[in-house]
């Protein structure tokens, strides 16, 4: 095996997942971070997937792997008015994404990252691939891997043409204290995944748990509530209390007073009691913008790999962003690892292997998010995709992994 050296961009999930494993197989590994310290959770929940675990396991979490998190049995539909009106089992375990970011960080010797570490261009010449950073500083490495997420300045260096596709719809996500809800939405949707479908519009929920440090007594609830919105009214949700118009998501201090009233009013009128009760009691809800990223090849040059959001994101009914992420570190040092550490046949193999699939992902979010971005066209197309509404397929299809939908 040839030793290579190799330069992560970017120390989240896809980047320190890739480190451990391009680590673990023997290559020199550094992780540029261009967060000045580690990165804080945003609170929220991942859906896990037997890939996640598998490669958490590969990654050295062996016993992290098997509890992750919140087992739920099942799935439930509560209408407006807060009466069950499906119900399916589907066991699964939903964990924190700040627990996940901690063990990966964990499993990586600390002199493997540096924060504070923006990349700012990337050249490759024949053999290595040089990297400059916003501070000035250059290296050089054999591989190159932008797991630098949605923005990727990676992608943007070699694929200046890919660029977010807003979907027409946003999320609000909110996350609360399980313990301060009342006993009745506990009872109602505290142990489920649960949603509610009002017209045109779409919210779901399950419980996490945000032990990050071993805390294992505390649980929250996590809400994710789905609105059409059209992009000229983005403007006013997206524009900042200092006035300042973000792209696709606003720091969840800066949203303006107005606009926090306006989802709280809109939550009363149509969410489900419970559901509202979330949403009304969760102190700094989170808004962003819907999209879609695909990336035409994951090996835009010679010695540069992209892997997890940096490649291609899918809406979040899929579930899939952590689990791609790492499954696409698995794959790159797999295909090294076959390749012997030769860069251009392994990323060739790495390719066409993930590709596809990463496509297959966005193609799969599209389809679940097909009604609601359907609320900004006419009626027919309303009509057409109604049956993506429907309680059993929404049941049946929200974050359950590809491969059992796929073809
Ligand atoms: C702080 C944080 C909290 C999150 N919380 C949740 C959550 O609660 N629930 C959920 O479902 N998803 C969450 N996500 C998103 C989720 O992690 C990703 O969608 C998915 O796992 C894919 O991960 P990724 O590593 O490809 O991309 P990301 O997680 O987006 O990570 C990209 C990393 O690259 C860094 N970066 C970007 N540009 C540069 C550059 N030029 N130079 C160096 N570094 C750069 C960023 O700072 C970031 O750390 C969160 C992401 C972050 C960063």
């Amino acid at each position: 095996m040839k030793r290579l050296d190799v330069a992560v961009i970017g120390g989240s999930i896809a980047g320190l997942t890739a480190a451990c494993l391009l680590a673990r197989s023997g290559h020199a590994v550094s992780v540029f971070e261009r967060s000045a310290s580690a990165l804080t959770s945003r609170g929220a929940g991942i859906v896990t997937h037997p890939g996640l675990r598998s490669v958490l396991e590969r990654c050295g979490s062996p016993a992290a792997a098997r509890d992750l998190g919140v087992t739920v049995e099942g799935r439930r539909v509560l209408d407006q008015d807060g009466r069950v009106i499906a119900e399916r089992r589907l066991p699964q375990v939903l964990a924190g994404w700040g627990r996940l970011y901690r063990l990966l960080l964990d499993a990586l010797p600390p002199d493997r990252i540096r924060f504070g570490a923006a990349l700012a261009t990337v050249d490759h010449r024949e053999d290595h691939v040089v990297a400059g950073f916003a501070d000035g500083h250059r290296i050089t490495a054999d591989l190159l891997v932008g797991a630098d997420g949605q923005f990727s300045t990676v992608r943007s260096q070699f694929l200046p043409a890919v660029t977010p596709a807003y979907a027409g719809y946003v999320a609000w996500r909110a996350v609360v204290d399980e313990a301060a809800l009342s006993p009745t939405t506990r009872s109602a949707i505290g142990g489920h995944f649960a949603f509610c479908l009002p017209p045109g519009e779409q919210i779901l929920g399950y419980p996490v748990s945000s032990l990050e440090d071993g805390d294992a007594a505390r649980r929250s609830f996590n809400a994710v509530w789905y609105r059409p919105t059209q992009e000229t009214a983005l403007n006013a949700l997206l524009t900042d209390t200092g006035g300042i118009r973000h792209a696709l998501s606003i720091p969840p201090s800066r949203i303006k007073a107005e606009v926090l009233a306006a989802m709280r009013a809109d939550a009363e009128r149509v969410l489900a009691p419970p559901f509202t009760e979330v949403m009304l009691r969760a102190g700094q809800p989170f808004l962003q913008a819907i999209l879609d990223i695909e990336t035409p090849t994951m090996i835009p040059a010679r010695g540069v790999a992209l892997i997890g959001d940096a490649a291609f994101v899918a809406r979040p009914h899929v579930g899939m962003g952590v689990t791609k992420a790492m499954e696409d570190a698995a794959a790159l040092a797999e295909a090294l690892d076959a390749a012997g550490g030769v860069v251009e046949a392994a990323l060739a193999a790495f390719d066409g292997r993930r590709r596809a699939y990463g496509a297959a992902v966005v193609a799969r979010g599209r389809e679940l998010g097909a009604y609601l971005q359907a609320q900004q066209h006419g009626a027919a197309e309303r009509a057409a995709t109604e049956r993506f509404r429907s309680p059993e397929a929404v049941m049946a299809g929200t974050a359950v992994p590809p491969d059992e939908i796929l073809v």
